[in-house]
């Protein structure tokens, strides 16, 4: 099953796209039948579960953190995590920045943008990221790789709204573009999900992550 979903949506994501297959909440078997039909990329958005599964499967698994991470987790998430695409404070961002000062490491980042209606979310402001990325040129984040923009619709049936966020962020990206051309590596555009990524795609995602379509509901 998870075999046919993977070879549905690759059937139709266009060449270029990334496939996050996210894979949180659901067993090592099922992330081993993924991986033996080919998959190399998966998403987590729990730390210890994170830790956990990048330790004890493959190690050719190009793993992406996609959650919230609270800055005394870095530990078990920084060491495996070839992209962390839920990077939504100037705290956390300066946490991360220490820890791979500290180990001589430079983590690859995605900036999550604050998008949909949902006050709950997480994410920056449109006007914090013009300032993260302003003293990122300056210097100030050495051991981070700002890679782009992660965001993730207003949860809702209206494809006019999920649109309209997805046109929103794709826009904000094209405007970063032309403030900051010497960052040369901004260029992933992270959203799109199981019920939107064909939206998602049409709006000039680089990656999509998607759970639910490749690997059934998730069992809380
Ligand atoms: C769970 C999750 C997804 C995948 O959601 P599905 O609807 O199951 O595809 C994508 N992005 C983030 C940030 C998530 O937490």
């Amino acid at each position: 099953m998870v075999e046919d979903n993977l070879k549905r949506i690759y059937g139709e994501l266009p060449p270029g796209v990334k496939l996050v297959a996210v894979s949180k909440f659901h067993p090592f078997e099922e992330i081993l039948s993924a991986y033996q039909a080919g998959q190399r990329v998966f998403g987590e958005n729990r730390p210890q579960e994170f830790a956990s599964k990048a330790l004890q499967l493959p190690q050719d698994i190009e793993w992406h953190f996609i959650g919230h991470l609270q800055t005394n987790k870095l530990k078990l998430v920084l060491p495996y995590a070839s992209l962390v695409e839920s990077v939504d404070s100037i705290h956390l961002l300066e946490s991360i920045e220490n820890w791979g000062s500290l180990n001589d490491r430079t983590v690859n980042v995605l900036l999550e943008l604050h998008l949909g209606a949902e006050v709950t979310k997480g994410g920056f402001h449109e006007s914090e990221i013009v300032d993260v990325l302003g003293n990122a040129c300056k210097g100030c984040y050495p051991h981070v790789r700002f890679c782009g923009l992660m965001g993730m619709a207003t949860n809702t049936d209206d494809e006019s709204v999920i649109e309209a966020d997805f046109k929103r962020i794709e826009d904000f990206k094209h405007r970063l573009d032309d403030i900051f051309p010497a960052l040369k590596d901004f260029k992933e555009l992270s959203i799109g999900m199981s019920d939107d990524w064909p939206i998602a795609v049409r709006h000039g995602a680089t990656i999509v992550r998607i759970g639910t379509a490749i690997f059934g509901p998730r069992i809380y």
